[in-house]
């Protein structure tokens, strides 16, 4: 067993929860009016070990929105169909040090890496361009589904509408891209939007995320089915950029202070993995000025403070 006394484990992780619920501080994203009518008290938290362990605490059976939890999802994707050179010949590696959704492109005119806006709608325009968005929202949905452990994933369709009406600055962050040429020949800058506005619209709860952040512990086997999922190659390239890029512009301070790969999103979900251990996978919609859930902050600095999870804790 990777984590001996899973139980006495468990109960401590329920510690640091009921310790987080306390914290009520942040404030729900409301440029998706969709993700404004989210309840702010609601909090999930759940863990899955590299042998298949499991425990759930709060909310962690409610369904959520994913966001920009699944940009690795996608980047992980784009890299399986594509290979990691044509991948990074247009989108780059480096924290670009802006919010998410910034008007930036680096030197090269790439977006600086696949976890903020433009790399993931770039990286969504690499997914089968000549497919339709609904087959490839599928192809993706499998994917996502796979690394879960099996179950189909939904879309929150009132999400997704939500979002695309009000997309002007993804849009304005294709426009950008397009004028620099930046966009694979054979692929269409429109369509990549609407493939990614629908990944963001995915469906997981914290059960179920917590598997995908396991997946990706595991080197790309789903604990729970035993199936390779991810190319383990893949997997060490998706955890890197998770640990430079993961966190908006606080990634530099998270890898100092937690040390671990991980990712966020709006809605309030996390997903952080300890390699060769867990996954773990929180919701909580209510966010800091940096668009981190508070709650989420709070629990990754409680891991590390009572397990020897950062990644440079034993050397
Ligand atoms: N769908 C959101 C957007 O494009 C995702 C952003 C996020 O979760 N940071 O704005």
């Amino acid at each position: 067993l990777i984590i001996e006394r899973f139980d006495q484990f468990a109960s401590r992780l329920a510690n640091i929860f009921v310790y987080a619920r306390d914290c009520t501080r942040g404030s729900l994203a409301d440029y998706i009016p969709e993700l404004a009518k989210q309840d702010p008290e609601s909090f999930g938290l759940a863990t899955c070990s590299i042998d298949g362990q499991q425990a759930m605490l709060g909310d962690a059976r409610t369904a959520f929105c994913q966001q920009s939890v699944i940009k690795p999802m996608i980047y992980a994707l784009a890299m399986g169909l594509n290979g990691e050179n044509q991948v990074h010949r247009h989108v780059g590696r480096e924290p670009s040090g802006r919010r998410f959704n910034e008007l930036a492109l680096d030197p090269d005119n790439r977006p600086h890496n696949p976890m903020i806006n433009s790399g993931a709608i770039m990286c969504s325009a690499m997914i089968r361009p000549h497919w339709s968005v609904a087959d490839r929202t599928s192809l993706l949905a499998r994917f996502v589904s796979s690394a879960a452990g099996g179950e189909p994933v939904d879309i929150d369709e009132a999400v997704y509408a939500s979002e695309r009406a009000t997309a002007t600055r993804n849009q304005s962050l294709v426009k950008l891209m397009d004028e620099h040429d930046a966009f694979p020949e054979g692929s269409d800058p429109r369509t990549a939007l609407d493939v990614y506005f629908r990944a963001c619209s995915l469906t997981l709860d914290c059960r179920r995320l917590a598997v995908v952040a396991a997946t990706l512990a595991n080197g790309g086997v789903c604990p729970t089915t035993g199936h390779r999922v991810i190319d383990s190659r893949i997997v060490r390239n998706t955890l890197s950029l998770m640990l430079t890029c993961g966190m908006y512009d606080y990634s530099g301070e998270y890898a100092f202070s937690v040390g671990l790969p991980a990712k966020s999103g709006v809605s309030g979900g996390l997903m952080i993995v300890v390699p060769g251990v867990a996954g773990f996978a929180l919701w909580s919609p209510r966010l800091d000025r940096q668009g981190n859930p508070v709650r989420g902050i709070e629990v990754s600095r409680q891991l590390v403070e009572h397990f020897p999870f950062h990644i440079f804790a034993g050397v």
